[in-house]
Order: C-alpha cells, then structure tokens, then sequence
C-alpha cells in the first residue's frame, strides 16, 4: 500500500504524538472499505443468483406446460372424436335396421312411426358428424400451433441451460474472488491496533461489512448524517479513527491520492 511520509504535516497541521500511526491506521481502515465494498457488492451479485435461477427454471417450466397443455387437449380431442365415430356407426347401424325393417310393415301408422325413427336417427348423426368436423378442425389448429410450441419449449431449455451454466462460473468466479478479498482483509485487520479492530469487527457484523466510510459532502458516507464541524475537523487533521454518532461506522477522511 502506498504511504506518504506523514499527511498532515504537509498540509501545515500540527502533527501530534503518533500522529503517522494513526495515518498508517486509517490508511489501513480506508483499504479495508475498498475490499469491504468490493466485497458487498459481489456478495449482493450472489445472493442475487437463488432468483435469478428461479426466473430461469420458471420460463423452461411456463414453456413446458403450454406444450403439456396443448398435447392433452389434442388427444383429449382425438380421444372425443373416435367415441363419436363410434356412436354415428351405432347410429348408422340402427338406421340400417329401420330401414330393413321398413319393407315388412304393414299398417300405416307404425309405417310412419318407423320413417320417423328413422329421421330422428339420421339427425343424431348428421349433428354427430357436425361435430366431428368440428373436432377435426379444432385438432388441425392445435396440430399447427404443435411445432411452434415445440419449437418454443426447446428454445427456453437450451437458453436455461446456457444461462444456469453462465450462472455457476460467474459464482464460481465470484467465490473465488470473495476468498482472495476476506484474505486480503485479514492482513489488514490483524495488523490494526486491538482496539480499533475489535471497533471495526464490531461494526462490521451489525453492518452488514460495511464498518468503514468515507466523508461525503459533510457527512458520514453509510448513513448520511450530517457530521458536526468539529468532528469533520478532525477527521481531515486524520489523527484518530472517528465513529459517526449515527450509525456506528468508522468515518476516514479520503487519503490524498498518491
Ligand atoms: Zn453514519
């Protein structure tokens, strides 16, 4: 990390007592808010990843069930159809019957009675066979729709795969840079003074890892409370690790780019 020799005496401060340690220390905390940041962020990437999985299964799922669907209505209308066929042969066979029979009647009464059964079976089967046309219809238009569906389903499967896959290696990618960042962490917090770490530890589990912000236009940079004169002060003259009163995080002044 770079250092500069002691900040606050080239900016004309006075610089007190292990004042150049306590720069060395913020430093330390102000590289720990890189990783930390760096570091919440790549970890609110990942915890995105269970939804964005989900969003992903959901499609192939939707897609699936729409061509599910539409091959159950086609054989449940097939299966409709030839129980239809079948009445109209039954009918045709009745019709046949009446028609053979018609010869050997004598009276004209019953003659008309049977020309009438007759009638009335022959508009079963006509309104029969309406129906099955119908149906033929009905099985055509889903027989057209069958391979766009197909087609549809087939697409979302192979963009799942493709998008699951993308999904794992840039968690794979991500852990592994989550593992070189809490290592790149580590040095640095054991390296700060027990006391501030054990600050920093502190904030750092209540705050979700974000224990260090910077100055942001006059306030502390997690919560935005304005801080008061004295303490922005201080956190510019950078010779002790300020708390904002607020939220508990620890607030660093930006060191001066080298
Ligand atoms: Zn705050």
């Amino acid at each position: 990390m770079p250092r500069k020799a002691c900040g606050d005496a080239l900016r004309g401060i006075p610089v007190f007592f292990g004042g150049c340690a306590v720069s060395e220390e913020l430093d330390r905390l102000w590289a720990l808010r890189a990783l930390d940041e760096e570091a919440a962020a790549i970890d609110a990437r990942v915890r995105q990843l269970p939804a964005l999985r989900a969003q992903c299964e959901e499609r192939v799922r939707i897609e699936r069930a729409a061509l599910d669907q539409l091959r159950a209505r086609i054989a449940q209308t097939q299966k409709s159809r030839r129980a239809i066929e079948k009445d109209i042969e039954s009918l045709a066979g009745e019709e046949r019957k009446f028609q053979s029979q018609l010869p050997a009647i004598k009276k004209n009464e019953e003659y008309t009675a049977l020309l009438h059964e007759i009638a009335t079976v022959r508009q079963k089967r006509s309104d029969l066979e309406t129906e099955v046309l119908m149906s033929m219809e009905a099985e055509e238009s889903a027989a057209h729709d069958l391979p766009k569906l197909e087609k549809a389903a087939a697409q979302a499967e192979r963009d799942g795969t493709e998008r699951l896959a993308r999904y794992a290696a840039a968690e794979s990618a991500d852990r592994e840079q989550l593992t070189a960042l809490h290592a790149g962490r580590g040095g640095h917090v054991e390296a700060l003074p027990p006391a501030t770490r054990s600050r920093y530890e502190r904030v750092y589990g209540s705050r979700e890892g974000r224990a260090v912000v910077g100055v942001v236009k006059g306030a502390c940079g997690g919560c935005f409370r304005a801080l008061p004169p004295q303490t922005l002060q201080e956190a510019r003259r950078r010779d002790r690790v300020l708390s904002c009163e607020g939220c508990g995080r620890l607030v660093v002044w930006a060191p001066d780019p080298v």
